[in-house]
């Protein structure tokens, strides 16, 4: 059931209670009871709303802020490399002490480095799922084979396929 049905049907019911509770009552008593509904679904799909994100779909959600961090940190990685390198253009155009530049560069050498690091272990287990998945495909495919293996006619030995229930060449019953 999904949750929006559920809350037509709450509200139905509620609608039914609340015709036979305040029958023969003013119509401000109906008014504000009215009201009090409309106010506690609305509460209820708010709470519903915020609520869903975290039971339901977090293994998505997960990827997509790991794909997102990828981003960020490719993205990181190729401003601090362009960095080194307008560092050294710096450097030759002697715009710039070489103190400062050994500084500079040793920290974002660092930081390059460290940024790489983060995105190989990030990749480190494509290659098993890969891997994962060319053994599942693999064992797909060997099943497959063998229940097209070939089986002998226990009459005129002709092979026929595993699955079939007669054979192909005389018609015998294959058990
Ligand atoms: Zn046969």
């Amino acid at each position: 059931m999904q949750p929006w049905q559920f809350f037509v049907l709450a509200g139905l019911g509620c609608a039914t209670a609340v015709t036979f509770l305040i029958r023969g009552q003013g119509v401000m008593a109906v008014l504000l009871v009215s009201l009090l509904m409309a106010t506690t679904t609305l509460v209820g799909i708010a709470a519903l709303r915020a609520l869903r994100p975290l039971v339901s779909d977090h293994e998505d959600r997960s990827t997509v802020i790991g794909e997102r961090t990828r981003a960020a940190l490719e993205q990181e990685k190729a401003n601090t490399l362009r960095t080194i390198k307008e560092l050294e253009f710096d450097r030759a155009m002697a715009k710039m002490s070489e103190a400062d530049f050994n500084e500079m560069s040793v920290r974002l050498r660092a930081r390059a480095a460290r940024l790489m690091k983060q995105l190989d272990a990030g990749t480190g287990y494509r290659p098993k799922i890969e891997a994962d998945l060319l053994k599942r495909l693999g064992n797909a495919g060997e099943s497959k084979a063998s229940t097209h293996a070939e089986r002998a006619c226990p009459k005129c030995s002709t092979p026929n396929d595993t699955d079939a229930r007669f054979c192909k060449n005389c018609g015998e019953r294959l058990s």
